[in-house]
């Protein structure tokens, strides 16, 4: 069975046509299975119908014509159980529909399997014959083994625009709109443009081994190129220093570094002398690079792999005299830059005001490209795992940055919606714009100050035009994770010096080092089985002192005579920690003031976001200046559920009755010993969450500067007491979907309804 099966999967994926590859599968699942009859139906979502799209066995004519509602006969039956129905004796099922254009009543026994992907119903896939009989397991294993591989094959069909038209009912010429692929939101925003596909100019697992005729001409050969390459990754980076600021632009330091002589060029030379070409010397030293990355089986470090492989190829096409791949003037006026592993470099390819999106195969909300993206603001989607990239060249496709979704050659409803939330989103801001300058304050005169959450310098100046009060949250492993090794204390308080003046004299607060988990250095990896519940934040930095140190000194003397830092400790689990990393910064404090730094001690905070710290709170309290609540982790660690995982997405509830109940009881606790609580995860900056945060008494939200406008507009448009008695109701409630339905309608009622639009309400 499994050669049948590799062979069919085969022989359809090589079909060109939709059509053809569906025909040939019913033949030959007909053949192999010995049946009379084999046939796919598809469901048309729009018109919530099955088209019979194929057959053999049943009236040809019937092929494109004849169709069954949503939940009509066995067809109908299977898809709405989506499992299969294996039945000797099909017309005396209740379910049973006549279609009298297939003839098929002369056949008795009936097994149907859903074709489903990702969860979503694509059609029904039938055998049917004439003799009574149930058909047996192996029969079933095939069809349902053979019915997830087809799933695949029309998907891919569908992104690229191939799929063929399912007639409906009112329309039979309508064409049907394109597919929908998830990945992970990299930036928020929506694009609506052309797909413009990069694919890797040259192909270094393609490069042999060989003698070299002169090893002095293959060395002056590839030092042609890596000069080359360095040239190009620094036109690259100007390209970008309009859109970057020069911290960040650091990242393409890191690239040059790599292609310095002593580092990759060496070792390339090395491999010549050794009696290899150019080539293939260039092909042993990066893939080593990138197998040893990628050994390291950690997201992060997978990506700057990618990275390597990326100048490895970008040498070996100035090797092989192919290197410049387009020209400015190819980008479309709205390219959406599509490709399987998208790096930084790739960004400055594109005329910045040509790139209106960005979509990557490979990588997560963490890549430099997100990062860098937030920063940009571009709509991005990270992680789009299954798309046929390479198809997607030159097609229509819009960007959801928002939720993380791809769609190709949208249908004209698609597109319109799309348009609608672009250009509301458009108008939306420009009216916001006008609160940049208002308190966030509710009608009956409940002040709440809303803060940011930085990573990067470009982030904290967006910040200030949207009105920001302060930083709650300035993560410092984003300007770590654009180097290739620790910052220096001197770089270190360069950066923070940038942040605090920037705001001065509204108050920053400062993490400390938050790696572990998803966020690792590459020069600096950890190994783990369980990350998460592994070595993270605090508990790297109280082992590593010398890290810690430093960074709290860099902290210290950058906020001379600004006096506006906060610090902020992540991961905390136990006032253990608390009082170990007190010592450290009063002891820091202590040498920064000997070195001559008139310098204020700072306020310190202790970030909420394990378990056990919810109920450690009043402790805690005592011990620091603040709390602040980082809800993605708590959330995270209460439900828990992976907070990057997309199987169990569904899962991570940031409205789960479990979730708010804590929240509460944080701020009581907070309260009773007389402590300011913050809350610096993304439920601060999603509207329904801030209503609530606010009601349950928080006193500072910080949040992306992108939602700060419409959490302002929310909180000036209603009463504390609104809030207050939503809260209470709130609180009665047992499912999250309830929580997140009834904020949504209260929300509405109150006349918000263009504000909570587009924001996920996860
Ligand atoms: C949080 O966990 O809510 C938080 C703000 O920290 P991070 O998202 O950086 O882990
Ligand atoms: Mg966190």
């Amino acid at each position: 069975m499994l050669d049948i099966l590799r062979r069919i999967v085969q022989e359809v994926s090589a079909a060109t046509d939709l059509g053809d590859a569906l025909q040939l599968v019913v033949k030959r699942i007909r053949d192999a299975m010995h049946t009379e009859v084999c046939s796919v139906y598809l469901y048309d979502n729009d018109s919530r119908r099955y088209v019979l799209m194929a057959t053999e066995g049943l009236k040809q004519e019937a092929v494109g014509k004849v169709g069954l509602h949503a939940s009509q006969g066995l067809v109908g039956l299977v898809g709405a159980r989506e499992e299969p129905l294996n039945i000797d004796n099909a017309p005396s099922h209740p379910h049973y529909f006549y279609l009298s254009e297939t003839g098929e009543e002369e056949f008795l026994s009936f097994l149907g399997v859903p074709i489903i992907h990702h969860k979503r119903l694509m059609g029904v896939m039938v055998v049917q014959q004439r003799e009574s009989r149930q058909f047996d397991e192996s029969e079933e294993a095939f069809l349902v083994t053979m019915s997830a591989q087809l799933a695949g094959v029309i998907a891919h069909a569908e992104a690229t625009g191939h799929i063929l038209n399912i007639p409906t009912e009112n329309n039979p010429t309508e064409k049907r709109q394109g597919a929908r692929f998830n990945g992970a939101p990299g930036a928020p925003g929506v694009a609506i443009g052309q797909a413009f596909v990069i694919t890797p100019v040259a192909d270094l697992n393609a490069v042999a081994d060989r003698e070299p005729e002169s090893i002095d001409s293959e060395i002056a050969h590839f030092d042609r190129a890596l000069e080359g390459a360095r040239e190009e990754i620094r036109s690259l980076g100007k390209h970008l220093s309009s859109e970057l600021r020069p911290e960040e632009m650091a990242l393409f330091d890191v690239y040059l570094n790599m292609l310095d002589d002593n580092a990759l060029g060496d070792e390339v030379r090395a491999v010549i002398r050794a009696n290899n070409w150019a080539q293939g010397a260039l092909r042993q030293v990066i893939m080593q690079y990138v197998g040893h990355f990628q050994l390291m089986e950690d997201p992060y470090l997978r990506e700057r792999s990618s990275d390597i492989r990326d100048l490895g190829i970008r040498i070996l096409a100035r090797l092989q005299g192919a290197e410049k791949h387009t020209s400015l003037d190819d980008f479309p006026d709205n390219t959406i830059l599509v490709s399987e592993e998208l790096t930084p470099a790739m960004l400055g390819e594109v005329p910045a005001d040509k790139l209106v999106g960005l979509v990557s195969v490979q990588g997560s909300s963490n890549s430099h490209v997100a990062i860098l993206a937030r920063a940009m603001g571009v709509p991005t989607v990270m992680g789009v795992v299954d798309l046929p990239y390479a198809q997607l060249h030159g097609l229509e496709v819009i960007v959801d940055g928002y939720r993380g979704l791809l769609f190709s050659s949208p249908g004209d409803e698609l597109r319109e919606q799309y348009q609608a939330v672009f250009e509301e989103e458009l108008a939306l801001q420009n009216d916001l714009q006008e609160l940049r300058d208002l308190p966030a304050e509710t009608l009956d005169g409940h002040r709440i100050p809303l803060w940011v959450n930085t990573g990067l310098i470009t982030d904290a100046v967006r910040s200030l035009d949207r009105g920001a009060e302060g930083v709650g949250l300035y993560r410092t492993e984003v300007p770590f994770m654009m180097k290739d090794r620790f910052p220096s204390e001197s770089e270190q308080q360069k950066t923070y010096r940038q942040q605090l003046e920037t705001f001065a004299p509204a108050p920053v607060t400062m993490r400390t080092l938050d790696i572990g988990g998803d966020k690792a250095l590459p020069y600096f990896p950890i190994n783990e089985a369980n990350p998460f519940l592994g070595w993270r934040g605090i508990r790297i930095t109280l082992d590593h002192p010398e890290i810690f140190l430093v960074q709290i000194r860099a902290m210290l003397k950058a906020s001379v005579e600004l006096n506006n830092l906060r610090i902020m400790l992540p991961m905390i689990s136990s006032v253990g920690e608390v009082d170990e990393a007190l010592h450290l910064i009063y002891r820091a404090h202590a040498e920064v003031l000997e070195e001559g730094f008139l310098v204020d001690t700072p306020q310190v905070g202790v970030m909420i976001e394990v378990p056990a710290a919810v109920y450690q709170i009043k402790a805690l309290a005592q011990r620091v200046d603040f709390l602040s609540v980082g809800s993605n982790d708590l959330t995270q660690y209460l439900l828990a559920v992976d907070r990057n995982n997309p199987r169990v997405a569904g899962l991570y509830q940031a409205f789960h009755p479990a979730v708010l109940q804590a929240l509460q009881s944080i701020v009581l606790d907070a309260q009773a010993t007389n402590t300011p609580v913050s809350i610096c995860g993304e439920l601060a900056g999603n509207p329904l969450g801030a209503v609530l945060l606010m009601a349950m008494g928080y006193d500072v939200l910080s949040m992306n500067a992108t939602n700060l406008p419409k959490v302002k507009s929310v909180i000036r448009g209603i009463e504390r007491q609104w809030a207050e008695q939503l809260l209470r109701e709130v609180l009665t409630l047992d499912s999250a979907p309830i929580v997140v339905a009834t904020l949504q309608l209260a929300l509405e009622k109150a006349g918000f309804s263009r504000i909570i639009g587009p924001t996920s309400s996860h």
